[in-house]
């Protein structure tokens, strides 16, 4: 059985996992504002936050949280090894280029094979010069659609998977139905579908849109619990319990794409528009409200427990 890298260096058997969000961010920054203006930034007060939203998680039972962060919003794994060394709690990070639109220069002029070197490097050397290694591979799409630089990133992402046997874990936007894209474009490069998370498609409630893609064979995420914006509360919880009734409990997973700093917003807008969002949502309002409306206990483990180690997991062993 193959083995998950974790932040520090280490790595569990994917039994180990045991209860993960799989999809949560511990910090997420704008890497050119804070490379030419640190003084805007504040590492001990981010730090803190970090650690707060991560024993927030951990006092719920969470054994294991999967760090979302990949390069083009600040990943760090020297700040997730502090945050493991603080809370005992398994951080897992992953490989991949966030973008909704361009590539550096950097990549754009190397084309798509320079993108995937770098995704391997992370996952079989180490990322950023350490020895923990990248246990995913990220592909994003947003509302921009399938440019020619986010489509490079995304076979990008999809090759290194073939490489590597990582499973891949994504951004999608729902408004232009981009998620079947990434499914698309996962099958001209032979991915494994049953080893996708097709992120963010909790952002509707549209349960046929969803069933389309559960169809393919792919994990499904409903992971922005608390981000309100998006699709209020009620109607993510009451489109996961409709998910668990048609028989989808295999292939959900659940998670709040927290960010205890996000710098994309003043600190004060990000609070008054989703106050609610935090790494500890799911287990304070849905699962009693799963568990009120019929969900067995047996179902929730299964979601979070069992999904996100069977994605983790190579299917040959
Ligand atoms: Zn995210």
């Amino acid at each position: 059985m193959n083995k998950i890298p974790i932040v520090g260096g280490g790595e569990i058997d994917p039994g180990g996992m045991g209860l993960t969000l799989f999809h949560e961010h511990l910090r997420l920054i704008t890497e050119v504002v804070r490379w030419n203006w640190p003084h805007l930034y504040n590492d001990e007060e981010e730090f803190r936050r970090a650690v707060e939203a991560v024993n927030a998680a951990k006092r719920f039972g969470a054994k294991t949280i999967i760090d979302l962060t990949v390069a083009g919003i600040g990943r760090d794994v020297r700040f997730d090894e502090r945050v493991v060394k603080a809370t005992g709690v398994n951080i897992i990070m992953g490989a991949g280029f966030y973008t909704y639109t361009e590539l550096p220069f950097y990549f754009r002029n190397r084309g798509v094979e320079s993108l995937v070197d770098a995704f391997v490097h992370d996952i079989t050397v180490g990322i950023q010069g350490t020895n923990t290694k990248a246990a995913f591979v990220k592909a994003v799409i947003d509302s921009p659609g399938l440019t020619k630089d986010v489509e490079m990133a995304i076979r990008a992402a999809a090759r290194a998977h073939v490489k590597t046997g990582v499973p891949i874990i994504t951004h999608s936007f729902v408004g232009n139905k981009s998620s079947l894209e990434l499914v698309r474009i996962f099958k001209e490069e032979g991915v494994d579908l049953s080893r996708t998370v097709i992120g963010h498609v909790g952002d509707s409630d549209d349960i046929s849109f969803i069933e389309q893609i559960l169809r393919e064979g792919v994990f499904v995420g409903l992971d922005r619990f608390g981000l309100d914006l998006y699709l209020p509360l009620e109607r993510r919880t009451r489109t996961t319990i409709e998910l668990i009734r048609r028989g989808w409990v295999d292939q959900i997973l659940l998670s709040h794409d927290y960010c205890p700093t996000i710098d994309w917003y003043p600190p004060e807008v990000v609070k008054s528009t989703v106050p609610d969002w935090s790494m500890m949502l799911i287990f304070e309002k849905v699962i009693p409200r799963l568990r009120s409306d019929g969900v067995t206990q047996e179902q929730i483990d299964k979601i979070l427990i069992d999904n996100p180690r069977s994605s983790s997991q190579e299917n040959n062993d």
